[in-house]
C-alpha cells in the first residue's frame, strides 16, 4: 500500500506546500541495509556524575566494538570510562556538526535535582541530531530502586525521554533503556538495535533488560544456524519477518494456511527456508509443528505473528466474528506454547515472540473482538516470562505491538479512518512490515537472552494508548 502523501512531501513543491499549509511532514526514515555500519554518523556520549560506572562501561564496550566515532561531553571522567574500553573520543566542545546518536548514561541519578544533568547534556545539541537520528537514555528499573529519590528520577526519565520522542521529528527516535544492576553485560543487543537503522519505526519506547545468558555473537549473522518458525509467514508482516529472520541466519519454517500455499511455497523458497501448511487454531497444531522442529534439531524462536480482524461494532458484531479473532489471534498461541512447553520442543535459550497490536493498548471502536484478543497476548507474554524466568532454561518471551503498518490488512480500512492512523504518531506516517520485523529479528536474536516480558510497540510513537 503506498503512501501517496507522504511521497508527496518528499518533493520541494510538496515541502513547500504542507509547511504552508501547517499539514505533517513525514521524513523518510533511514532503514537496514545489509552490510552498512551500525550507526552511520557521529555519537555523542555523555554521563551523570557518580561513583557507578557499570553502564558507561557497557556502553563503551558497544561503542567500541562498532568502531564508532565518539564525542564525549562533560569532564574527563567521561573520557576515561571511555579510553578504558578503547575507544578514543573527542571532545564535544566546539563541535558544530549533527550527531546521529545521543546516548546518556542516567544511572547514577538519584535526587530530582540530579536531573539537571540531563538537560545540561541534551538541551545544547537539541537541534544537533541528524535525520533519523537516535536519542537513548539508560537509567535502572525504577521498581528496582531501594531509595524513593533513586525510585521517583529514575522514573521521572520516562516523560523526558516521550518527551523528545515527539518534540524532534525528523525521523529522530527517543527511548529508554532501564538495565537491572549486574546485567550491564546483557545491554549490547539492545543497545546496539536502538542506534541502528534497525529500530527507525519504533520510538518513545521503555526496555527492561535483566538477568540472561551472555552469548557470543557474529553481529553480521546473529541467528546463524538457528530454527525459527514464522506463523502467517506468506504475505505482510510475516513475510517480512521470514526474509529477515533468513538474512540474520537462521533457517526458517514458514507456517501458513493451506489456502495460502503457493504464496508460502514461493516466500520460503526464495529464502532457502521450509514451509508448514498449517491453520494454528487446528487441535493437532502443536504436534504439527513439533513434527516440523524435530527434523531440525527443535526450535529456536517461534514467531506467533498469524492474526486476522473480523472489524465490526459490538452491538453489530455476530458470534462468529468473535470467536475466529479470539481463536486465532489469543486461543491458539496459548495452545501452541502449552504444547511446546508440554513437550520439550524448545531447545535452551529460545525465544518466543508474540503479536499484540496498539489496538490491545488504547482500544478501538469497531474492535472490541481484536483489542481484547491483542490485549490477552499482554497478559499471555507477561505471565509466561515469569514462569520462564523461575525455570531457568533462558528461553524468553517478548511481543511486538504495531501500530498503522502498510500491509493488506490496513489497506481494508476505510481512506479517512486510514489516513488519521497513518499520521498520528511522532513519524507522521505509517510504518513497514520490514519495521516489525526487524524488531522482531532483535527479540528472537541468541543475544537478547535478557529481554524477557517486554511489551514493545513498533508504532513511530503512536498518540494511541501513549
Ligand atoms: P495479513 O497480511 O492479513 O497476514 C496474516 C497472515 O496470517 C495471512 O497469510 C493469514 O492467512 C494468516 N493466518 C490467518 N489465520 C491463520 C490461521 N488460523 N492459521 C495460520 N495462518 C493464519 O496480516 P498482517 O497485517 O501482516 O498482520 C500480521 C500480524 O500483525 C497480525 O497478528 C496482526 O494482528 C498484527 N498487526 C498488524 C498491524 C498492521 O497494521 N498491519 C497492526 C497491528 C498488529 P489468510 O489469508 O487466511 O488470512
Amino acid at each position: 500500500m503506498s503512501d501517496r502523501y507522504g511521497e508527496f512531501v518528499q518533493s520541494p513543491l510538496g515541502k513547500k506546500v504542507a509547511k504552508n499549509l501547517g499539514l505533517p511532514l513525514p521524513t523518510k526514515l533511514d532503514r537496514f541495509e545489509p552490510g552498512e555500519k551500525v550507526v552511520r554518523g557521529s555519537v555523542l556520549f555523555g554521563s551523570a556524575s557518580g561513583d557507578d560506572s557499570r553502564l558507561s562501561d557497557a556502553i563503551a564496550q558497544v561503542l567500541n566494538s562498532l568502531h564508532a566515532d565518539v564525542y564525549v561531553a562533560g569532564d574527563d571522567a567521561h573520557k576515561d570510562v571511555l579510553s578504558g574500553a578503547g575507544v578514543e573520543a573527542k571532545d564535544s566542545e566546539g563541535h558544530t556538526e549533527k550527531y546521529k546518536v545521543l546516548v546518556f548514561d542516567a544511572s547514577n541519578i538519584a535526587h530530582a535535582p540530579d536531573l539537571k544533568e540531563m538537560y545540561d547534556f541534551f538541551h545544547p545539541v537539541a537541534r544537533q541530531v541528524e535525520k533519523s537520528g537516535r536519542v537513548i537514555i539508560i537509567g535502572r528499573p525504577p521498581e528496582e530502586c531501594d531509595r524513593i529519590g533513586k525510585t521517583l528520577s529514575q522514573r521521572a526519565l520516562e516523560g523526558f525521554v516521550k518527551s523528545v520522542g515527539k518534540e524532534f521529528k525528523n525521523g529522530i527516535t527517543a527511548q529508554l533503556i532501564y538495565v537491572s544492576e549486574g546485567e550491564e553485560a546483557n545491554l549490547d543487543s539492545t543497545l546496539r538495535f536502538f542506534m541502528s537503522a534497525r529500530s527507525a519505526y519504533v520510538s518513545g519506547q521503555v526496555v527492561r533488560v535483566g538477568a540472561g545468558s551472555v552469548v557470543d555473537v557474529d553481529w553480521s549473522k546473529p541467528l546463524a544456524g538457528k530454527t525459527v518458525l514464522v506463523t502467517g509467514a506468506s504475505r505482510g508482516i510475516g513475510e517480512s519477518m521470514s526474509r529477515v529472520l533468513a538474512r540474520d541466519g537462521a533457517h526458517v519454517i514458514c507456517l501458513d494456511v493451506p489456502q495460502q500455499q503457493a504464496d508460502l511455497q514461493k516466500v520460503a523458497g526464495e529464502i532457502g527456508g521450509s514451509t508448514l501448511a498449517l491453520d494454528i487454531t487446528a487441535d493437532d497444531a502443536g504436534e504439527k509443528i513439533a513434527e516440523a522442529a524435530a527434523k531440525r534439531n527443535g526450535l529456536d524462536a517461534i514467531i506467533h505473528n498469524a492474526g486476522i480482524t473480523r472489524d465490526k461494532t459490538l452491538a453489530k458484531m455476530d458470534d462468529k466474528q468473535w470467536d475466529m479473532v479470539i481463536n486465532i489471534n489469543l486461543q491458539s498461541i496459548a495452545m501452541i506454547n502449552d504444547y511446546l512447553f508440554d513437550n520439550d520442543v524448545l531447545n535452551e535459550n529460545a525465544r518466543i515472540v508474540c503479536v499484540s497490536s496498539i489496538s490491545g493498548i488504547a482500544g478501538n471502536l469497531g474492535q472490541t473482538n481484536y483489542a481484547t484478543s491483542k490485549a490477552g497476548v499482554i497478559g499471555l507474554v507477561q505471565a509466561t516470562a515469569k514462569k520462564l524466568k523461575a525455570e531457568g532454561r533462558g528461553i524468553t518471551i517478548n511481543a511486538v505491538a504495531p501500530g498503522f503498518i502498510e500491509t493488506q490488512m490496513t489497506a481494508a480500512i476505510p481512506l479517512t479512518i486510514r489516513e488519521a492512523g497513518r499520521r498520528m504518531n511522532s513519524m507522521s506516517q505509517g510504518g513497514l512490515p520490514i519495521d516489525v520485523a526487524e524488531t522482531t529479528a532483535w527479540l528472537a536474536a541468541p543475544a537478547s537472552g535478557g529481554v524477557n516480558g517486554n511489551i514493545v510497540r513498533v508504532c513511530g510513537q503512536s498518540l494511541l494508548g501513549a
